[in-house]
């Protein structure tokens, strides 16, 4: 049973350090141990840090290509087992892909239970049934939707507010009747697809209309509810410093009150919400302080909503 006032329970945070143990170092790779490492030097009232399970090659058949899966488990063939654009593959790749998928699916169970939950999972939304693409190796996304499903769930809502479009996991999806896909971009990487209706895929210029945008959309979706959970791609990548899809004009106050807008909406139309960290990149107009600030952004709305 959804509930979101048990006072004094944590918001449970999925991460563990298998999650960085690709060899091949890139934010995507790394900033999960970045965001779980400030957790630890400043934590935020009520976040609890937790260690997920890690999925199985057969629970990763039920959405993926098997021959893909074991490319992922064992580097071989290698073009495939780097088909999401690492420079490298190495056992720890399989050992990060399946931890922060589990991380997401332990989310999804523990939203469900407890009104709000996420994990410090990236790379998922382009991830394809049978290859990785943009840098994203198994669609966690996807899996999150599946495991609700499975768990009774009727309607899952996929929010997805990367930078980048959520074609991947459309492409996985697309004939689920259960899931809605509502994609709000600023970069046109990946949004050429049609969601069935009412999910809607939307390519925002201009900073000025991205809230508003986001808040219309919702709210349309509201009137398709109500749903058993959303699972929410919190890219930090339409940040304007952000080193990939930053749109200008989206500042850190502008991504603050996305967060609090969503979790509230969440709150308010009592949909359990399962977040992951998603897109968010350093570069000369973003350090990594800055990008585990944007980060926190979306775990201190979740904690708020609680
Ligand atoms: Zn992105």
């Amino acid at each position: 049973m959804r509930n979101y006032s048990r006072g004094g329970e944590a918001l449970k945070v999925f991460y563990s350090g298998a999650y960085v143990r690709p060899s091949y170092a890139f934010d995507t790779t790394r900033k999960a141990k970045w965001v779980a490492d400030s957790l630890v030097a400043h934590p935020i009232d009520g976040v609890e840090l937790q260690e997920p399970r890690a999925v199985t090659a057969e629970e990763l058949a039920d959405i993926h290509d098997r021959g893909y899966v074991e490319a992922i488990r064992t580097g071989v063939p290698d073009d495939l087992a780097r088909s999401q654009g690492f420079m490298k593959w190495n056992p720890g790749v399989w050992d990060a892909v399946c931890a922060m998928s589990g991380g997401v699916v332990e989310a999804v169970h523990t939203a469900i239970k407890e009104g709000a939950s996420g994990s410090l999972s990236s790379g998922l939304h382009h991830a394809r049934r049978d290859s990785g693409a943009g840098f994203c190796t198994f669609n966690g996304l996807a899996l999150g939707a599946k495991a609700a499903i499975k768990a009774g769930v009727r309607k899952v809502l996929i929010l997805d507010l990367d930078a980048h479009g959520g074609r991947g996991t459309h492409s996985i999806v697309n004939l689920w009747r259960e899931v809605t896909q509502l994609d709000i971009s600023v970069c046109d990487f990946d949004t050429a697809y049609k969601p069935a209706l009412p999910g809607r895929v939307v390519l925002v210029r201009k900073s000025q209309e991205y809230q508003r945008t986001i808040e219309a959309y919702l709210n349309v979706m509201e009137r398709n509810g109500p749903f058993g959970v959303c699972l929410y791609n919190a890219g930090m990548d339409p940040f304007e410093g952000s080193a990939e899809g930053g749109l200008e004009g989206i500042t850190a106050a502008i991504l603050r009150a996305r967060e609090q807008f969503v979790f509230s909406w969440c709150r308010r139309t009592k949909t359990p919400v399962a977040f992951v960290l998603a897109g968010g990149y350093t570069g000369p107009s973003c350090t990594k302080d800055e990008l585990v600030d944007l980060h926190r952004l979306t775990i201190e709305a979740a904690a708020n909503i609680r």
